[in-house]
């Protein structure tokens, strides 16, 4: 092709809508898309590039702002431009001697599916191909380039169903005898070409245009309209990109991979998109054009078996792959044309890759100094964290499952995770089973609104039909679970409660696992693996720069010493939560806690009779006068310590008081080994310990199954001792019953009207610890007091803890370096922090109850009844439950930061709800300047990854503002 150096300009009254690729480069993404900007790029740094223009993603919107027409100027501009590769190429458009044809290319800045595919071989006519069959030699050719054209254009220009030709095709295939395409002669093909133009003209009402420049003009009006069509416009909804960005069109002149063994076509990227491994990777179709590699006809070749066939094109390629990684800093996906064994390059672009390569090449290139390690931190995302510690199959279980032939299906990949479980064919039964403690993938035609219930009990969720953003889909990934939607080949048939596949049935019960990361369906329980942070190399090693990076803290939500270990050995700094309900709810504790339970509204009432609380106050006052004031100022004192002592005593011999206290006495010890064991753990750093929490009817057996006991139990009549048992628990079960217990007696509301139980685990904490100081081993541990929203409520707790801190500080003899604190999840709360943070060391902003408590929702009713339907119908535009509300939540924890450090500028403010553990949240608790987050354990190192982005992002923030 000769080079000419002539770019015309255009008049400069006009708007510069199109580029030749030598005037762009790669900063113009923007204006020429990623396509036009690789092109422009690759032009201007001396690669083989067939010499074209782009029309800019500017002239898009215009196209539209003028009532789909062209801006005036754009098409003079096509026209010069083509002039201008007319001359480059010495071939002309239209010219039967010899004809530049051209392929007509989409290109957005983001590329996304629903824009227009590629039509090549514009230009052709019954004229031109004739030059063309001439110019080559070659009429097989000619015809064939011929009919595709024809084909395309028909399909993506006109709009007319492809089937219609494909059928057409296999007619006259059928006709002449072949067997495959290669197997049509000219005479065949020519054939095919007379027979796809009347196609046209039935379908259209008229010829086949056979202008070129009518062809460029339609092609053209064709890309821009892809931007509007519905497939391009649901996926720019679906990941809120804005429709005014714009396409660009580019006008490329055309090279030929499918003139003889000597030609070929490819596709490559320049490191391996699934393992990270620095390796050329990719295909190559000898005699073949574009779309063959994609369309799968044919089986390409590996790429390296081009070092074979074309060393020449193939030692060009790999220096040129090279080149391309070196200027753009990251791994590139390429298209390439062999023709005539001159290598021709098409595309580069930033290569999708798998998490595990993108950990590795991220790594990988600060090694090779291509990059900074603040870019490797960028280069990953905190979602690709989390599918490689996620649980999932291993490669050898994969192949193993197709040796055997487990794989029943294959469908969209909607979200991510293993899921194991039985199938199951409608919600309600999803639920019966799951109840029973079986695990269940649910599996439905498509989901609605109406089947949630059956979603939350399942492991994953398996549909037939939809797509990435149908209800199934939209729904599991809001909550965290593995889907695979659309999976076509999946017959399901409801009545039978069972599905097929290929002449294979799976009934409701059997076992299946599906694979929410790939997209495919197995039979039976594959064996899942979950990873451990040890293993994974790279990912250690950009944990370790994140680490330096991030300002917040990353602690873990752990209640047991193998959570915590865990938590630590992905990198927690700290507990933010353990929760000590659960420690309650242990089989062998359950008997004592109901026993405390059952006891503690009558020991309350005994103890308020005693009158041992006046007491207790009374004698408080005095000795606090006696401290300002001296001892003659209070000289009752020792007749307030003899009405106390008598009080107690009274108290001591009520039988509901001593039940109450055996009960406390005997959990005691139990409680210390747990937090003996959690503290031990976590040797060195701080551990959170809420006290008690839920209400108190969560331990005992629920209200129904008693009502059924105790009825059978008078129906039989012969087992009155328990009956006596069960009516006993049913009457303290029902006084217990609250409309609204979320809202209703738990928190420090328990802790203020049952003050012992509060009491008990303080000490049972403070004891661990001193014990644990004995053994030389450092601890931090930090009470939490849940629910708070009034300051009077602290007060009083705080006061009951201060004194059995003395006392266990004094019958141990060890100082402890302990705190006390609150969470701040009633939005009163936040209001008062000042007050509150006069008395609490640390807060922790409990964000699943503040979500609860801003929205008026409960979380379960809500996930259960209509939040579903919000995503869905885009009420909410995000689940709440797991990503922080800035506006309504995250307003209340900026008062409560501000509020809190105003009276207590060393306070420690965390966060330890769910939300502690997403990215987008994660930077907002950055941004308000908490000092961290907590979350579950496995979700730490997404944690120290968002939070060291979370942390560029401000220091890029910060540089633009100086800039
Ligand atoms: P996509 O966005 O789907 O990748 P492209 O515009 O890259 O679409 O085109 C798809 C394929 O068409 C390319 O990989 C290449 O093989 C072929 N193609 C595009 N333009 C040309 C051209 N000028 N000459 C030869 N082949 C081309
Ligand atoms: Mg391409
Ligand atoms: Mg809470």
């Amino acid at each position: 092709m000769a080079q000419t150096e002539t770019p015309r300009t255009t008049t400069p009254t006009t708007k510069k809508w199109v580029y030749l690729f030598q005037e762009g480069s790669a900063d113009m993404r923007a204006l020429l898309g990623g396509k036009g900007a690789g092109c422009a790029q690759m032009t201007r740094a001396g690669l083989p590039v067939p010499p074209g223009f782009t029309i800019t993603t500017e002239a898009c919107n215009a196209y539209y702002q003028a009532g789909r027409q062209f801006p005036e100027g754009m098409w003079e501009q096509t026209l010069e431009a083509l002039h201008t590769i007319e001359q480059q190429t010495g071939k002309r458009f239209g010219d039967p001697q010899n004809p530049l044809l051209v392929s007509v290319r989409s290109g957005a800045a983001l590329s996304m599916p629903g824009m227009m595919d590629t039509v090549l071989n514009l230009g052709l006519n019954d004229a031109t191909v004739e030059g063309l069959a001439r110019l080559t030699g070659n009429e097989r050719f000619a015809y064939d380039a011929y009919r595709r054209f024809i084909q395309m254009f028909g399909r993506i220009v006109l709009e007319i169903p492809g089937e219609r030709f494909d059928e057409a095709f296999e007619a006259i295939k059928g006709e002449v005898g072949a067997r495959q395409d290669t197997d049509l002669d000219a005479a065949a093909l020519k054939r095919v070409v007379a027979r796809f133009k009347e196609i046209v003209q039935e379908a259209t009402g008229r010829p086949f245009p056979t202008d070129p420049y009518e062809q460029l003009r339609l092609a053209i009006a064709a890309v821009f309209r892809s931007w509007m069509g519905k497939r391009a416009v649901d996926y720019r909804n679906f990941y809120k990109i804005p429709h005014d960005l714009g396409t660009a069109v580019n006008v490329q002149t055309m090279v030929f991979g499918n003139m003889g063994d000597d030609s070929g076509t490819g596709v490559a990227f320049t490191r391996n998109p699934t393992t990270g491994a620095k390796e050329l990777f990719g295909e190559f179709l000898i005699n073949a054009q574009g779309e063959d590699v994609v369309a799968g006809i044919r089986t390409p070749m590996p790429i390296r078996k081009m070092a074979e066939v074309l060393p020449q094109a193939y030692q060009e390629f790999q220096q040129i792959a090279r080149r391309l990684e070196e200027t753009y800093r990251d791994v590139q996906d390429l298209e390439f044309t062999v023709e005539r064994g001159k290598l021709y390059m098409l595309q580069t672009r930033a290569a999708k890759r798998s998490a595990a390569a993108a950990v590795k090449i991220a790594v990988d290139m600060v090694h090779e100094g291509l990059i900074t390690r603040e870019e490797a931190l960028q280069r990953v995302e905190p979602a690709q964290v989390e599918q490689l510690l996620v649980p999932q199959l291993d490669e050898a279980t994969v192949e193993a499952a197709r040796r055997e032939g487990r794989v029943l299906a294959k469908g969209l990949n909607a979200s991510p995770g293993v899921a194991v479980g039985k199938a199951v064919f409608d919600p309600d039964r999803a639920e019966e089973l799951a109840h029973a403690g079986e695990p269940v993938v649910l599996v439905r035609p498509e989901t609605v609104p109406d089947d949630i219930h059956g979603l939350i009990v399942a492991q994953g969720v398996l549909t037939a039909r939809g797509g990435m953003t149908s209800h199934a889909a939209v729904v599991a990934r809001g909550m965290g679970k593995p889907a695979v939607v659309g999976a076509e080949q999946v017959r399901i048939d409801l009545r039978e409660r069972c599905f097929a596949v290929d002449g294979r049935t799976v009934r409701e019960g059997d076992w299946i696992t599906i694979d929410g990361g790939s997209g495919e369906v197995f039979l039976g329980q594959l064996p899942v693996h979950v990873p451990n942070l040890a293993e994974l190399h790279e990912l250690n090693e950009l944990l370790g720069w994140a680490d330096q990076v991030r300002r917040l803290g990353v602690w873990a939500n752990a209640d047991y010493p193998r959570d915590a270990e865990r938590a630590r050995s992905f990198g927690a700094e700290g507990i933010g939560l353990c929760r000590t309900e659960h420690m309650f709810m242990e089989e062998d504790r359950l008997p004592l806690v109901q026993q405390m339970i059952l006891a503690a509204p009558e020991a309350a009432r005994a103890k308020r009779a005693a009158g041992v609380e006046a007491a207790r106050q009374a004698l408080r006052a005095a000795r606090q006068r006696a401290q300002e004031q001296g001892p003659a100022a209070a000289p009752e004192l020792a007749e307030l310590e003899r009405r106390l002592a008598e009080a107690q005593t009274k108290l001591q011999a009520d039988p509901a008081w001593q039940q109450y206290q055996a009960a406390l006495d005997r959990l005691l010890p139990i409680q210390r080994g747990d937090f003996y064991g959690l503290l031990k753990a976590m040797a060195g750093r701080p551990v959170i310990i809420r006290l008690i929490d839920p209400p108190l009817h969560e331990f005992l057996p629920k209200h129904e199954q008693l009502l059924v006991e105790a009825t059978e139990l008078r129906v039989r009549g012969d087992n009155p001792q328990r009956l006596a048992e069960v009516e006993r628990l049913l009457a303290a079960v029902n006084a217990l019953r609250e409309a609204n217990p979320m809202l209703g007696l738990r928190g420090c509301r328990l802790g203020l009207l049952y003050p012992e139980i509060n009491a008990m685990q303080v000490r049972a904490i403070l004891e661990a610890a001193a014990q644990l100081h004995r053994e030389g081993v450092e601890t931090h541990p930090e009470i939490m007091m849940p629910l708070v929203g009034n300051i009077e409520e602290l007060r009083r707790l705080h006061a009951l803890f201060t004194e059995v801190a003395e006392a266990v500080q004094a019958e141990t003899g060890v100082r402890l370096d302990y705190k006390f604190g609150t969470m701040i999840e009633i939005p009163r709360a936040a209001f008062i922090a000042d007050q509150i943070a006069e008395l609490a060391e640390f807060f922790s902003f409990g964000t699943n109850d503040l979500t609860q408590t801003i929205f008026g929702f409960s979380r379960d009713d809500a996930e259960a009844k209509f939040l579903g339907f919000y995503l869905e119908e885009k009420i909410l535009p995000f689940n709440p439950f797991q990503t922080l509300d800035p506006e309504g939540v995250g307003e209340l924890m900026r008062i409560g930061v501000e509020r809190g450090r105003r009276a207590r500028p060393a306070l420690e403010i965390g966060i330890c709800g769910e939300h502690g553990g997403d990215p987008a949240s994660i930077a907002f608790c950055h941004r308000l300047g908490l000092n961290y987050v907590s979350c579950s354990p496995f979700r730490v190192p997404v944690a120290r990854l968002a939070a060291a982005q979370a942390a560029l992002a401000d220091r890029g923030a910060a540089a633009a503002r100086d800039r």
